[in-house]
């Protein structure tokens, strides 16, 4: 079952509902490593005690520090884990997960009445290697799963979102939004003369004022908008439940706050940065994601047009019923 899991949390409801069986009696949890290595956090528990806290470090646990199964309880001269919270008959054992190279996490058991049962551990040393190696092997899986998942969907430069995530979320917020008669709002912005800038100050320079530029961006949306690199020195920002009058708005604050960016590569101080925008937005300037991106780009292209350093919010319907025709053939 766990090598069909295809997320952490199917994992640990199976781990959850499965121990009881491997070991009847005794109570554990398995705990994981953050991704960040700072905190080791419960994500599976089972058993009728608790005998180690949800949250703790990696230095509080003897089989983390040492990388080895480290056993403790009454009669015995080893020391107990920080992370443990009661001492008395109990006894336990804490194994660390390793797969892969890498130190996952650990399975935890504790029998509750270890005085009297001094073999507990002795008699499951077999399955509990057994579940150790099965368990660390599917969560390494996993979690690889999930590195390869987050680097085809995110820009290895700006770390936001790329492009194919967009267009993959959009359609099935789109239906979200029209069953609960909502607005959606797309901003698409382009660095002006981002090329006359590589040009100046270097493609490392370029890809730092890349990087602020999205910082900015993820600084100043919310949870549930979607901040993208859509290609090259162009962003796109969806966000859904805001009309166009309120992406307008929020277009204008992004605008300034781009422009206040003092941004300093190689002790030099790179020179001003301006983009143009355009806001389209679900339904009035469309009813399909391809619409509303058509709408964004033509209003991007206006604000260009006009000047650059400014926000165009839907431009002209009419006009862009016009050039429809014209650019289907162009490009057919
Ligand atoms: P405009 O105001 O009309 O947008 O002018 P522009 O110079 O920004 O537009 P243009 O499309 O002519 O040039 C875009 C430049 O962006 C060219 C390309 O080298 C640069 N660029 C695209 N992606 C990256 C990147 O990842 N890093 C860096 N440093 N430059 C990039
Ligand atoms: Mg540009
Ligand atoms: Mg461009």
């Amino acid at each position: 079952m766990l090598q069909a899991c295809v997320t952490f949390r199917e994992a640990f409801s199976v781990v959850g509902s499965a121990m009881p069986d491997f070991f009847g009696g005794l109570s554990g949890t398995v705990h994981l490593t953050s991704a960040s290595r700072n905190l080791v956090e419960e994500m599976a528990h089972w058993g009728t005690i608790r005998s180690s806290v949800g949250q703790f470090g990696p230095e509080d646990c003897w089989a983390l520090r040492r990388g080895q199964e480290h056993v403790a309880g009454p009669g015995m001269l080893t020391p107990r884990c920080n992370h443990i919270t009661e001492n008395g008959g109990r006894g336990y054992v804490c194994m660390p997960l390793a797969a892969q190279g890498e130190t996952l996490g650990i399975l935890h058991l504790c029998e509750p009445n270890a005085v009297d049962k001094p073999e507990w551990l002795a008699e499951r040393q077999q399955i509990l290697r057994g579940v150790v190696d099965t368990l660390a092997l599917a969560l390494a899986n996993l979690r690889l799963r999930e590195t390869l998942r987050q680097q085809s969907i995110r820009d290895p430069n700006t770390g936001l979102y790329n492009r194919r995530y967009l267009e993959e979320t959009s359609s099935r917020e789109l239906r979200r939004l029209e069953r609960a008669e909502q607005p959606l709002t797309l901003i698409m912005l382009d660095v002006d003369h981002f090329k006359q800038f590589n040009d100046t100050f270097g493609h490392e320079a370029g890809d730092l004022v890349l990087k602020q530029v999205a910082a900015t961006l993820v600084d100043h949306v919310r949870e549930s908008d979607v901040v993208s690199r859509y290609g090259g020195e162009e962003f796109a920002l969806m966000m859904p439940g805001t009309s166009l009058a309120d992406g307008a708005d929020r277009a204008e604050a992004l605008r300034k706050a781009i422009k206040q960016l003092h941004v300093t590569h190689r002790d030099r101080t790179l020179g001003t940065i301006t983009a143009s925008f355009g806001v389209a937005a679900f339904p009035e300037l469309g009813a399909s994601w391809a619409e509303i991106v058509n709408a964004a780009d033509r209003a991007l292209y206006q604000a260009k047009a006009e000047g650059r350093d400014r926000v165009i919010a839907g431009a002209g319907l009419a006009r862009v019923e016009q050039q429809k025709p014209k650019l289907t053939k162009s490009m057919a």
